[in-house]
């Protein structure tokens, strides 16, 4: 398949690169990776991402390339997906992007619904950056500094700085080759976790302040809502980490993130729910249920519910989770 997607950017004369709404590194880094690459041929290239990139990701070389707009959907050779589990993931622009004449899917997540005419998923990538530098090295071109950047900040941020369980030597390989090429391991560190907006850690003390456990002691639930977003003058970007926290707790196997998104109703809002565990439990099972997707470890969906039904939803789901359900 690799050498069809190659031979399909060689002859494509305009190409459009997109990632999913609400960006992490990852999203960012391979988004930014290809599309410096895919200059570096010569070609016609728009980068977009249907939203703002947050402020930590703001120093990235050559981030600036990535608008909001794209040109008739007709006029592009070839559209690359990247970071998306399903092509909806990508935003507004998902309905237009289906009438697109070549669509190139590019991904690790386990749940990829396999949209497009051609797929690179590889769900034991470490993240969509690590199949960008692949795709890079297949296609012969040379990894400037603005591309190691991009690529060792999506393996960074998408490892969890190089603790999850998809840290392996791979990882670390291609970024010691990043690193050669480059990028600059403080620099990144500095710019991704070295500073938080006061915001930020009040929005933290909120959510740290709506810690729930489930009556077995297994799963944890934050909620973080719109007056929450206001009060601390945050954005859905400084929810980022946040999770981690109630991931931390002793015994606890799921951990789960509510927000509240912008521009809800009245009485059932618009709710993203992040999810994450450790080790066996696999929470990509629990989203998929809501309609969602994701890892095993790490994954998210979005629903219309009120906020306490939402959270007993998650209870009795995650309950009967395979590896939570046989431990009460
Ligand atoms: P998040 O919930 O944003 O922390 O994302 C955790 C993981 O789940 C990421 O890898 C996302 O790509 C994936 N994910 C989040 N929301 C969705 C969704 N609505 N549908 C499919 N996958 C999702
Ligand atoms: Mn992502
Ligand atoms: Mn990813």
């Amino acid at each position: 398949m690799i050498n069809r997607i190659i031979d399909q950017l060689k002859k494509s004369r305009k190409v459009l690169v997109v990632s999913h709404a609400n960006p992490d590194g990852d999203a960012i880094g391979a988004l930014l990776a290809t599309g410096l690459a895919l200059k570096s041929m010569q070609k016609d290239v728009c980068m977009y991402n249907e939203s703002p990139i947050p402020a930590v990701y703001r120093f990235l070389p050559s981030v600036r390339m990535i608008g909001q707009e794209v040109d008739a959907i007709e006029s592009y050779d070839t559209i690359l997906v990247l970071d998306c589990g399903s092509i909806e993931r990508v935003g507004d622009l998902a309905p237009k992007i289906k009438n697109g004449k070549t669509i190139i899917n590019i991904d690790h997540h386990v749940t990829n619904t396999q949209f497009g005419d051609l797929q690179l998923i590889d769900p034991d990538a470490c993240a969509t950056a690590e199949i960008i530098y692949r795709l890079i090295k297949r296609l012969g071109l040379k990894f400037d500094c603005p591309i190691a950047t991009a690529i060792y900040t999506g393996i960074l941020t998408d490892t969890g700085s190089f603790r999850f369980s998809s840290t392996n030597q791979k990882a670390f390989a291609i970024c010691a080759d990043m690193i050669e090429n480059g990028a600059n391991p403080y620099e990144v560190a500095q710019h991704v976790y070295g500073h938080y907006s006061l915001g930020r850690i009040k929005l933290l003390n909120l959510a740290l302040d709506s810690l729930e456990i489930s009556p077995n002691g297994k799963i944890s639930i934050m909620a973080l809502t719109q007056d929450m977003m206001d009060m601390t003058r945050t954005q859905e970007e400084d929810i980022d980490g946040i999770i981690n926290y109630a991931r931390r707790i002793e015994d606890v196997k799921v951990a789960a993130l509510i927000h509240e998104v912008a521009g809800g109703g009245r009485a059932r809002r618009q709710y993203h729910v992040s999810l994450r565990s450790d080790g066996d439990i696999n929470v990509a099972l629990i989203a998929a249920q809501f309609g969602g997707g994701g890892h095993a470890n790490a994954a998210g969906f979005s629903v219309e519910a009120t906020l306490s039904d939402l959270k007993n939803k998650i209870v009795e789901l995650s309950e009967t989770t395979p590896g939570l359900c046989e431990m009460n």
